[in-house]
C-alpha cells in the first residue's frame, strides 16, 4: 500500500514541513508581497532552478547597477547578463527579462503594473497573460505569491524532483501546483516553498540524493524503497529467480523433442518413440538408433583348379 493511501497528502506535507523546519530554520525575512509586479517577474525568471539567494542577489544587482528598468530595456544583452553573474543560462534569462521589459514598454509606455494589485486575481492574471514571460507557470506562480497577494507555490524542476521522490507527483505542472496549494495553507505557503527549495538544493540533488543526511528519510517514498531493497536484496530478485528455471526448462526441452522426432522417422514400424522429458539428459540420443540388420556372409569362392571340371 502506498504512503499516500494511508494518510492524506495534507497530513503528509504537514509532516514534511515540520521536519524540514527542524533542519533548515526558515529565514526571518521571508514574506509574500514584498515585490512589485515587475520585480516579481524578473525575480521569477532569475529564480527558476537556482537558489533563492542567487535570485535575490541578481535582483539586487539590477536595482543597484541600473538607473531604472528602462536602462535595462535598452542595454545590450551582454550587459544585462552581467547582472545575472553565475546563474545558469544567464544569456537566456537576460533575453527573457529584456523581452518582457520591451513588451511592457510597448504596451504601457511605462514600467509599472501596480494597478493590477488592486484588481481581483483572475482579472489581473488575464491582463498579465498577454506577456510572453507569463507562458512560464513558474513566473506566473511567483508573481501571484510575491506581488499579487494570492496563494501559489511555484514549482521548478528542482523542487519537482524532490516532491516526486517524496511521493507527490503529477505529469501536469499546474495540477501538481494545485495539489500543493490545496494541501498547504496560504499562511504556510511561502515558508513551505523556501524549505522545499533548501531540500532540493542541499540533499535531494541530481543525480543521486544524499538520503543518509536528509531529515525526511524515514517518511520519503524514495528513501524507504531503497532501504527495503537494501534489507531484502533476495526479495527484489525473487520474481526473476522464479521465472528463470521455467524458461531454461522450456529451452532444454526443444533439442530433446527434435531428437525424438528424428529417431521416430528412422523407425517407422517400431513402437512410438519414448516421450522426451523436460531435461535433455533424459531425452533419447542419436546413439539409440536401431542397428542395421546383419547381412548373411558371402558364399566361399571356388578353387581355381576346379573350374575346368565344372565345364
Ligand atoms: S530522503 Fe533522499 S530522496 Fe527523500 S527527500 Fe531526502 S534526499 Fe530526497
Amino acid at each position: 500500500m502506498s504512503l499516500m493511501a494511508t494518510q492524506s497528502k495534507s497530513q503528509f506535507l504537514t509532516d514534511v514541513h515540520a521536519q524540514l523546519k527542524r533542519r533548515y530554520k526558515p529565514k526571518p525575512d521571508r514574506s509574500a508581497g514584498r515585490l512589485s509586479v515587475l520585480e516579481a517577474v524578473v525575480y521569477g525568471i532569475c529564480h527558476e532552478d537556482v537558489t533563492r539567494e542567487q535570485a535575490n542577489q541578481a535582483l539586487s544587482r539590477f536595482k543597484d547597477q541600473y538607473f531604472d528598468w528602462n536602462e535595462v530595456r535598452v542595454s545590450p544583452i551582454a550587459e544585462v547578463q552581467e547582472a545575472l553573474a553565475d546563474i545558469p543560462d544567464a544569456q537566456g534569462r537576460a533575453e527573457r527579462i529584456r523581452r518582457f521589459l520591451r513588451q511592457l514598454f510597448s504596451k504601457t509606455y511605462g514600467f509599472s503594473l501596480e494597478p493590477l494589485t488592486k484588481k481581483p486575481l483572475k482579472e489581473a492574471l488575464k491582463v498579465l497573460h498577454v506577456y510572453e514571460a507569463f507562458s512560464s507557470d513558474y513566473v506566473t506562480a511567483t508573481v501571484i505569491q510575491q506581488a499579487l497577494g494570492g496563494h501559489a507555490i511555484p514549482i521548478d524542476s528542482a523542487t519537482r524532483r524532490a516532491l516526486e521522490r517524496l511521493g507527490i507527483s503529477d505529469s501536469d505542472l499546474p495540477s501538481l501546483r494545485s495539489i500543493l496549494e490545496r494541501a498547504v495553507p496560504k499562511n504556510r505557503g511561502v515558508e513551505f516553498l523556501e524549505l522545499l527549495e533548501e531540500l532540493a538544493h542541499d540533499t535531494c540533488v541530481e543525480p543521486c540524493p544524499d538520503c543518509p543526511r536528509c531529515e525526511l528519510r524515514k517518511i520519503c517514498a524514495y528513501a524507504l524503497e531503497r532501504k527495503s531493497e537494501a534489507n531484502h536484496p533476495a526479495q527484489a530478485n525473487q520474481s526473476a529467480v522464479k521465472a528463470a528455471p521455467t524458461k531454461a526448462a522450456a529451452e532444454a526441452e526443444k533439442p530433446a523433442k527434435k531428437i525424438a522426432k528424428e529417431a521416430a522417422k528412422e523407425r517407422p514400424s517400431a513402437a512410438p518413440a519414448p516421450t522426451p522429458t523436460a531435461t535433455p539428459a533424459a531425452a533419447p540420443t542419436p546413439t539409440a538408433k536401431k542397428p542395421p540388420a546383419k547381412q548373411p556372409p558371402p558364399p566361399p569362392k571356388s578353387p581355381p583348379g576346379k573350374r575346368g571340371t565344372d565345364k
